[in-house]
């Protein structure tokens, strides 16, 4: 025996281990006090003239000044946006438009810790995912619709594809950068010009981007990015220059746009909640499959539309699963998003924070049972404990609702059929996971869940490859992959068939 190993040997077990702090250097992102509207190419005083400051929710200390887009300056961004589409953008040769989405993906490349250090300023997430998630994950959408830019005749044979025209897109606070990447990347190999409308929680990413867009030397007002809160979004959805909406956010405000553009002709695609089913058959590997609910409930604090948010245990390992998974939760580290070590950061906002905590509220007076990890929160800023409610039954608010926080619930099944019932007893269809080691279990499940996505022993897996996208009230439309570009594309069909 080695004089280490006898060291080792007498050593008591450590208790109250703790890793010594890894902070990411915030001193790579330059903010400016107050920012403009992206317009036309340029950063632009807005018409309005009102501007609101934007957080770190971990501290809540403003970071910056935002524009509050009003009713006139969206109009200018549409008109920016018809403009280009009409002289010059929809002339430009499909290889021409590769390029421009091959130079951004670039840039991202580039620009990615500046890019990682800032989403997870303004939103809050672990610095270990908007690096490692987030942003490479931007620059491969970019990058995968370059690649589909000159090759749409090909990708869509006899329907002769043309773009649209002018999209308004509306994205969330959960992943800024990458939604605007969903939108913006197919939208514009597909020949269209945007206007692109960030939450107001979280503005700052897109603006950077503007300045990516500048490095690309995209011409002027192909993207346009009007910040504000809901109302700009509002204006954006009626004003009669935009042709196609596309929405990714609450089933509220996705229900209240369509509504709005009934009878417009306008296209639509909505990506809204979900509820999602992560489902353990006995045969599943018990540690990956704990991994993996860890991974799809409290992956970005459980802002995710695609969340496994309701766990489904198969009665025979529910004991076994339960204390796997409490036991794992004593070991995720909630704290400082830009620490490298950090599992869990803040909760995107205060309005967020006191949502989760009325759904958490409610769960327990309706009688199910709460379990939360020892955990120390951080005096300021805006935490949730990660949390597992057992003895939840289906008709609790927290076994039907979207709590978008990272509160789990959890029900059990005894066959495969039960779980199915289960799984697809929400309003929402927008993902499940399934974990088991039979292959044809895996196959039966997926054609009999609800579910525009359906992952097998994985989650929270994404690919620009693969379509994403909903049933019921998650949405319609799809993003991602070859259906990703349809929604940005009009056909004409007779005409290719006639000559
Ligand atoms: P919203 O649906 O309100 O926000 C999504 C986007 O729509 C934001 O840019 C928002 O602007 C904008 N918006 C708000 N009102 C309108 C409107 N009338 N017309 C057009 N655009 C509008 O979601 P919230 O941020 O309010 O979150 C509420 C809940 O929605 C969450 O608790 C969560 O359950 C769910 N949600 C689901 C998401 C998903 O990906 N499925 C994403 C985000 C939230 P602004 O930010 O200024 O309000």
């Amino acid at each position: 025996m080695t004089d280490l190993e006898r060291r080792q040997d007498r050593s008591p077990v450590p208790s109250g281990w703790d890793y010594a702090p890894a902070p990411e250097a915030r001193d790579i992102v330059t903010l400016q006090e107050r920012y403009g509207l992206f317009i036309g190419g340029e950063l632009v005083d807005p018409k309005s003239g009102e501007y609101f400051p934007t957080l770190d929710p971990s501290t809540e200390e403003p970071l910056a000044e935002v524009a509050q887009a009003g009713k006139e300056d969206v109009d200018l961004a549409v008109r920016a946006a018809r403009d280009a589409f009409e002289n010059g953008w929809s002339d430009v040769s499909p290889p021409e438009r590769a390029k421009y989405l091959f130079r951004i993906a670039r840039i991202l490349q580039e620009r990615s810790r500046e890019f990682a250090v800032l989403e997870s300023l303004n939103g809050g997430k672990p610095i270990k995912e908007s690096r490692d998630v987030d942003v490479p994950l931007s620059a491969a959408h970019f990058f995968y619709y370059a690649g589909w830019a000159d090759k749409l005749e090909y990708a869509f044979p006899n329907r002769r594809p043309k773009p649209v025209g002018v999209a308004g897109q509306i994205i969330p606070w959960n992943f800024p950068l990458l939604m605007l990447s969903w939108k913006i990347a197919p939208a514009l190999a597909a020949g269209n010009t945007v206007v692109l409308k960030p939450a107001e929680t979280t503005p700052l990413s897109a603006l950077l981007f503007a300045d990516v867009l500048r490095q690309a030397e995209l011409p002027p007002g192909v993207v346009n990015i009007v910040t504000g809160d809901g109302r700009a979004g509002a204006e954006l959805v009626k004003h009669e220059g935009v042709d196609k909406i596309a929405f990714t956010g609450s089933t509220e405000v996705g229900k209240a746009i369509q509504r709005e553009l009934a009878g417009t002709g306008k296209k639509l695609t909505l990506e809204l909640g979900g509820k999602a089913a992560n489902i353990i058959f006995d045969d599943a590997a018990l540690d990956q499959a704990v991994e993996g609910i860890v991974n799809g409930i409290y992956f970005n604090q459980g802002h995710v539309c695609c969340a496994g948010s309701r766990l489904l245990v198969q009665e025979s390992i529910y004991e076994p699963v339960i204390e796997k998974l409490k036991q794992r939760l004593t070991t995720l580290r909630l704290g400082d998003p830009l620490d490298k070590n950090t599992d869990v950061g803040a909760i995107n906002s205060r309005e967020q924070l006191e949502k989760i905590k009325e759904l958490v509220a409610s769960g327990e007076a309706e009688g199910a049972e709460i379990y939360q990890p020892p955990c120390r929160l951080p005096e300021k800023g805006y935490w949730f404990v990660p949390t597992v409610f057992t003895n939840v039954a289906q008709s609790y608010r927290i076994a039907q609702e979207e709590i978008f926080g990272p509160v789990l619930s959890v029900l059990t099944f005894r066959t495969p059929d039960e779980a199915v019932e289960k799984a697809n007893n929400t309003p929402y269809g927008l993902s499940a996971g399934v974990w088991t080691e039979k292959g044809s279990r895996i196959l039966s499940m997926a054609q009999k869940l609800k579910a525009g996505v359906i992952w097998a022993n994985t989650y929270n897996r994404f690919d620009p490859t693969s379509p994403f996208g909903g049933y019921k009230e998650s949405g319609f439309g799809r993003e991602g992959g070859l259906h990703g570009l349809e929604p940005y594309l009009d056909f004409d069909e007779s005409d290719a068939r006639g000559g």
